[in-house]
């Protein structure tokens, strides 16, 4: 069975894929894990700290939660800078549209999860206002775009399974749960992701069709209510996604389908009609020590050069503020970087994901700016042979 689906995958990135490639430089950036709570502030620290727990040693120890100035702070910087047609950049957000409903699992003695969409509010103690009006005011002016990521991030069945065998795993997850926080995930990779459960055998590690089309039904209906419009790009949690994740993806009516860094990946479609991006610039200041602009702006050039197009990884984290200020370095260096490709590059254009998908299809795409005509290729790839990075 293994060596059988192993082969099939060997056979399957021999064939030749006709990917897309355009004639000026695009730019997108995509950005996960807005919405979801973590550490609970500054009080949450303390509590986790006098609880035994030695936060610090890694910066998602500190990822907390955007405020509504970390969102206009970001919305500013983009408003600032614009494309050859006069349009802003527009950041895809990738929405969590669930927390854990902390108050309604205490009750129960935290045995099970349950779940508090975003739309109703956050967990009890949470407090950020005017953070849901500072997203809208960020869509509106056409800076933010949301996009679907997952409800839990972690994998519930493992999670249950722990829950349910009371060891130390559960331990850390309920100390957690009390201080506010739904997990930190690089302490407990045993969670996983949510359409993933790291801990069963290799082959039966993603949940089951069924499963998965349950919880991305009930993902989009959270997000629905939270915007009133349908996502239609989706980025799997992990980026661990099958093509049963995919095929419930375009039963949802998502368009593009969001991949993880690590090669030079052209856009194309896939199956189910799901047009594929692959995110080719990491630029991740809060959690790269070694992170540099200069770095970022050869990836970007990089993808040029190929016709393909800039695709910049920005997780939420960047842009928190409350426990560890990492919104003002990143802001100055993405400010550095949009104004860096704006001069050397006059015809450039910034996209986001749906636009893509429209581009592919038609050749051209309309923006809140007119519509803009780019001229495309179409050249067979193999992903076998397609450029990494890094390394
Ligand atoms: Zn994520």
């Amino acid at each position: 069975m293994n060596l059988a689906r192993k082969l099939w995958q060997r056979g399957r990135d021999l064939l030749p894929i006709p990917g897309f490639h355009f004639d000026r430089p695009l730019v997108l950036l995509q950005s996960d894990d807005w919405g979801r709570v973590g550490l609970h502030d500054q009080e949450g620290l303390e509590q986790l700290r006098s609880a035994g727990l030695d936060l610090g040693e890694r910066p998602y120890d500190f990822y907390t939660l955007e405020t509504s100035d970390d969102l206009t702070a970001l919305s500013a910087v983009l408003q600032r800078h614009r494309d050859s047609t006069g349009r802003n950049p527009c950041i895809e957000m990738n929405f969590v549209p669930f927390n854990l409903d902390f108050a309604k699992m205490k009750a129960d003695a935290f045995r099970k999860i349950h779940l508090l969409p975003l739309a109703e509010g956050l967990p009890s103690g949470w407090r950020r206002p005017g953070l849901l009006e500072s997203f809208d005011a960020g869509i509106a002016a056409g800076v933010f775009h949301p996009a679907l990521h997952g409800s839990t991030h972690f994998c519930s069945d493992a999670v249950g399974r722990e829950l349910e065998s009371n060891n130390e795993r559960a331990d850390l997850l309920r100390l957690l749960w009390l201080a506010g926080t739904p997990y930190i995930h690089w302490r407990m990779p045993w969670i996983g992701f949510e359409y993933w459960d790291p801990e069963q055998p290799e082959d039966e590690r993603f949940l089951s069709v069924e499963k998965q089309r349950d919880l991305i039904g009930s993902t989009v209906g959270s997000f629905a209510k939270l915007f009133s419009t349908l996502p239609r790009s989706a980025c799997a949690p992990g980026y661990r996604a099958n093509d049963d994740t995919q095929q419930a993806w375009e039963q949802h009516g998502i368009h593009v389908a969001q991949n993880g860094p690590g090669a030079l990946v052209p856009p194309h479609f896939g199956r189910h009609n799901l047009l594929h991006l692959y995110r080719t610039v990491e630029f991740e200041p809060a959690v790269n020590q070694a992170f540099s602009v200069e770095v970022c702006l050869q990836q970007a050039e990089a993808c040029f050069q190929r016709g393909i197009p800039a695709v910049v990884s920005v997780h939420s984290i960047n842009f928190h503020s409350t426990v560890k200020d990492f919104r003002s370095r990143t802001l100055q260096y993405l400010d550095e970087f949009l104004a860096a490709i704006e001069s050397r590059h006059p015809d450039l254009l910034y996209l986001h994901d749906e636009d893509v998908f429209e581009l592919a299809n038609k050749g051209s795409y309309t923006s809140p700016v007119g519509t803009t005509q780019v001229k495309i290729t179409q050249n067979n790839f193999t992903k076998a042979r397609v450029v990494r990075q890094g390394g």
